[in-house]
């Protein structure tokens, strides 16, 4: 069975200078113990000694790429996150053209400037043939709900490519739960409730209202929200809300949002969203390097489904939402 994985990072000396400028700004402690993930920096760079042979291993046909953390927002400045977007999606461009058939790529791109990051979706989209794009958390503070960032949502809408919504730390003002816990920073929770919070944010801004046709990819099995439909529902019809949605939160979860099985996760967490939000809203993916091919595909083994749920996971719906 084909097997396509969409969320698959590589590394460039470009983002490993973003990341220690954005350190070196924010103040960000650090929580991730480098001993516990020595082959992460290598196997970023690499693609044929590692990467090509461990996608053949496990009978991935085809990654669809994206920058590692913290991506083009990890940058302050909209001059110098437009020029190395630019030269980032050109990389990724080359990287694509050197494996035929193998790699497809989603677009960095610096959402510091909303109407320079849709643009160089259209050129990604239009000039690179890039499936989507990805956007690594809030950019200096400001989420996607925001207006100033609609045009993205506008522009993408009408090239028919999904956005892909990657974890990303909080802001450090907000980290103050983690005091003396800094091990639930990170994977294990805080990207989670950042990115859920995130998408939840767009929900609520009427984004989906206004921009029908737009598809949000979620990572890490829907970032908690398929576990949580039935609450937000709930919850949101007996507070205040400063605008009021054409549908319920979770109406807007199974239609506009797609999830992806990125990340290591128990089969119960995959039948939740099975249940929850349907094979057809379920993309399969590894989170490559964090996460090996051959991990991912254990997951998706070891969960009850049909024959033809396990084809859309794999690779049918992948191949209608990125035109594959
Ligand atoms: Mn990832």
């Amino acid at each position: 069975m084909k097997k396509i994985c969409v969320e698959e990072h590589w590394g460039s000396p470009d983002m490993e200078e973003i990341r220690t400028q954005w350190r070196a700004r924010t103040g960000f402690p650090v929580s991730m113990d480098p001993k516990a993930l020595p082959l992460i920096p290598p196997r970023l760079r690499d693609f044929e000694q590692t990467r090509l042979p461990l996608m053949d291993e496990s009978g991935i046909t085809m990654q669809v790429l994206s920058t590692s953390s913290p991506g083009v927002q990890g940058l302050a400045d909209a001059a110098g996150a437009i020029a190395v977007a630019r030269k980032i999606n050109d990389d990724q461009a080359g990287i694509i053209r050197k494996y035929p058939g193998r790699f497809a790529g989603l677009a960095a791109m610096p959402t510091q400037d909303p109407k320079a990051a849709a643009d160089e979706l259209e050129r990604a989209v239009t000039q690179l043939g890039f499936k989507g794009a990805m956007i690594l958390g809030h950019t200096n503070g400001e989420y996607l709900d925001h207006e100033k960032f609609w045009i993205i949502w506008e522009r993408a809408e009408a090239l028919g490519v999904p956005i892909y919504l990657h974890p990303a730390e909080p802001l450090v003002d907000q980290i103050k739960i983690y005091d003396g816990r800094p091990e639930f920073m990170g994977p294990a929770w805080s990207w989670g409730v950042e990115t859920g919070t995130h998408a939840l944010r767009i929900i609520g801004a009427g984004v989906f209202d206004a921009f029908p046709k737009t598809t949000l990819i979620l990572g890490h099995m829907g970032e908690m929200l398929p576990y949580m439909t039935v609450r937000i529902d709930e919850g949101y019809e007996m507070t205040f809300h400063k605008k009021k949605l054409n549908k319920l939160p979770s109406d807007y979860i199974r239609e506009n949002i797609m999830i992806t099985t990125s990340g290591k996760y128990s089969a119960g967490a995959l039948l939740c969203a099975l249940r929850e939000l349907g094979a057809n809203h379920i993309l399969f993916a590894g989170d490559y390097p964090w996460v090996t091919p051959k991990e991912a595909v254990e997951l998706i083994e070891r969960v009850p489904m049909s024959e033809t749920e396990k084809e859309m996971i794999y690779h049918g719906n992948a191949e209608r939402l990125f035109k594959l």
